[in-house]
């Protein structure tokens, strides 16, 4: 889509490091990181958001959420997931944000 910040991503536009990549969806470094780890789990193809998004969309996505927990070793170092949506979000192309470590380990 014209204009998405994300879709320019996608499409080798705006050069971008993955640290995951696949032939539908791609990983790269949140631009403003919130904590150590911030990674963005986002679909190649343009979806505006979760509610419109499809059952094996959803079920891709998180799949290489769990992938990423893994990779960045977020299963034993505490991690959160955020996927804003409704008009929450600054970005209108569908993301999860996942950032860590955090919790007990890391003292919050
Ligand atoms: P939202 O509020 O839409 O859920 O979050 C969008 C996120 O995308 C923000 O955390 C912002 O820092 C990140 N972001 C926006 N533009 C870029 C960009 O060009 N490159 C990267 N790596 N992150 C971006
Ligand atoms: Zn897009």
């Amino acid at each position: 889509m014209q204009n998405c910040i994300f879709c320019k991503i996608a499409t080798g536009e705006i050069p971008k490091e993955f640290e995951y990549e696949d032939k539908d969806v791609m990983v790269f470094k949140d631009i403003n990181p919130i904590k150590p780890k911030h990674h963005l789990i986002v679909p190649k193809k343009h979806i505006k958001e979760l509610v419109v998004a499809k059952p094996d969309e959803i079920k891709k996505l998180f799949t290489i959420v769990q992938k990423m927990i893994k990779k960045s070793k977020l299963e034993e170092n505490g991690y959160r997931i955020t996927l804003n949506g409704g008009g929450a979000q600054f970005v209108d192309h569908l993301h999860i944000h996942l950032t860590g470590p955090m919790g007990k380990k890391a003292g919050w």
